[in-house]
């Protein structure tokens, strides 16, 4: 046993593991912020060097602005002229520098940054032609970045010859620029895997901190066992999702507790039951066997071991019914009926047991209460009211079945009302539970198995009625049910016989 624990732990752990709401939380947390970062790591990048490369483009417009007052071209030849203190400024423009004519023929250069101002004679003549301004980037043969304006400028003609068209560009180094950029997008990335690695941590402990509960609402379900089903697990209080899944796994538990504790009496009413008269059976066999001299005597304890055995059938048969009418296996044979009659016959039947408690037994039977339905199972309904009234209602106490039309045309009318212990309003509620029964000095003296109501409340379900029950302790109870009237109950008066010869009859037995 202690292996098999073993080896299940070892094999289901790790996947348990990785399938955890845990991991899967702290995951997607990862694959949110990771990217997240990233793209805000490339957009920041991006507006900073547009916004250092702008800055770049308007010192380089002032720079060209500036230029064109330093030099006019003689001669197809360039004549720088600038005042001493402008020398710097100059000495900074030929850096990079290129000017040509309008045919695209260099005319002056800076050599080292050749390659970064070279423009096609092509390129040249488009610009001067459409005397437009450019701006690009290129690169130096050592790949150093600039940032490159090119256009049109004029020489510097005596009068009265014409202006002439030259193209100049200028540039300055992005080198700076794209340093800065980097450095700040290398530190960037550089603490990326912290951030990530610190977002996965977050991610753990903010998942550990939401499943907690989970696991501690687990741990206590696991504590539940069907002998500890009372047990309920705290709410937190937080009335969230959680405390509704608590509350609903509370409810079921409580349920559960219900039908094992009903589950539970039962067994001990069933083997208490079937233990009286199978003490009896043995006592009256005893009898038989070791006092009994005469024929009379052994026939005598023979017939109250009978008895016994009656009762011990009967009392399996009930369950036995009783399952089967669940489990739907009961099947109904339905006919027309006159409900006073079968209701007359019943009374009948309880008139001795009636006379022996000393209890008045009334019937108040309208005529034509038809119906469609089980005549078996009616008897059986009524039957288990019966012995309810009588078992429930104490000596010198009155019984009164009634069988009328009711409120709605629809539905016959059958009452069962004593003058007996009555049901607390507590209990009512759960009297046609299975195996359920009123716990009290009083009832408890009374055998019984807490089934006749569950059967009665399956029979008037399967003829589609309805039951009702007023009571009042110390007073008396009242069962009242509702049948289906048979409305095409003229063909069958002749069928049922007796039934249509019930007129308005009124029972009484008393003592
Ligand atoms: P039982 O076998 O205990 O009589 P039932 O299912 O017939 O089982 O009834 C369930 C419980 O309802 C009974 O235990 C009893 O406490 C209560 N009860 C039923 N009928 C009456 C009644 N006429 N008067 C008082 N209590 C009743």
């Amino acid at each position: 046993m202690a292996r098999f624990t073993r080896v299940f732990g070892m094999r289901e752990l790790p996947v348990r593991f990785v399938r955890g709401l845990r991991v899967r939380l702290m995951l997607s947390y990862v694959f949110f912020f990771v990217p997240l970062l990233i793209g805000i790591g490339v957009f920041y990048r991006q507006i900073l060097q547009t916004q250092l490369e702008g800055r770049e483009q308007a010192a380089l417009e002032e720079q060209w602005d500036a230029a064109k007052e330093y030099f006019t071209i003689e001669n197809a030849r360039p004549v720088w002229s600038p005042e001493p203190e402008d020398a710097d400024v100059v000495a900074q423009l030929k850096n990079v520098y290129l000017i040509a004519d309008a045919n695209g023929n260099y005319l002056d250069y800076n050599a080292d940054t050749y390659a970064a101002v070279s423009f096609s004679a092509e390129e040249i003549r488009q610009i001067v032609t459409q005397s437009k301004q450019d701006f690009s980037k290129r690169w130096s043969k050592v790949g150093e970045p600039f940032l490159i304006e090119a256009g049109t400028v004029f020489d510097d003609p005596k009068p009265p010859r014409k202006k002439r068209r030259y193209f100049l560009a200028i540039g300055r180094s992005l080198a700076g620029t794209q340093a800065d950029v980097s450095k700040v997008t290398k530190r960037y990335f550089f603490l990326l895997p912290v951030t990530i690695l610190l977002s996965i941590l977050l991610g753990w402990v903010v998942a550990g901190g939401a499943i907690r509960p989970v696991n501690s609402v687990a741990q206590a379900a696991q504590n539940i066992t069907g002998s500890n089903l009372s047990l309920q697990i705290p709410l937190r209080g937080a009335g969230d999702e959680l405390d509704h899944l608590i509350e609903s796994f509370n409810l079921m538990t409580a349920r559960l507790n219900q039908s094992f504790e009903q589950i539970r009496r039962f067994s001990t009413d069933v083997s208490h039951e079937l233990r009286t008269p199978l003490t009896a059976i043995r006592g009256q066999l005893e009898v038989a066997l070791f006092t009994a001299d005469t024929p009379e005597q052994y026939r005598e304890a023979m017939v109250n071991a009978l008895e016994d055995v009656e009762r011990l059938s009967s009392i399996v048969r009930a369950l036995l019914l009783l399952s089967q009418a669940e489990s739907g296996q009961l099947a109904l044979q339905k006919s027309t009926l006159d409900l006073g009659e079968v209701a007359l016959e019943v009374v009948d039947q309880f008139q001795i047991p009636a006379q022996e408690k000393k209890i008045t037994l009334k019937a108040q039977i309208a005529p034509g209460a038809w119906i469609h339905a089980d005549r078996t199972q009616i008897e059986r309904l009524l039957a288990n009211l019966l012995s309810n009234a009588m078992k429930y209602t104490p000596g010198g106490g009155a019984v009164e079945v009634r069988v009328g039309p009711s409120e709605s045309p629809a539905f016959v009318s059958l009452e069962v009302e004593d003058t007996g212990v009555g049901i607390p309003s507590d209990n009512l509620p759960h009297i046609f539970d299975r195996f359920y029964r009123v716990r009290s000095a009083m009832t408890n003296q009374i055998s019984g198995l807490g089934l006749g109501l569950s059967f009665v409340s399956w029979i008037v379900q399967a003829h589609d009625g309805r039951i009702e029950v007023a009571s009042t302790v110390g007073e008396g109870t009242r069962f009242r049910i509702l049948l289906p009237r048979e409305t095409d109950a003229a063909h069958h008066t002749g069928t049922t016989g007796m039934g249509s010869a019930v007129a308005s009859v009124t029972l009484e037995t008393s003592s």
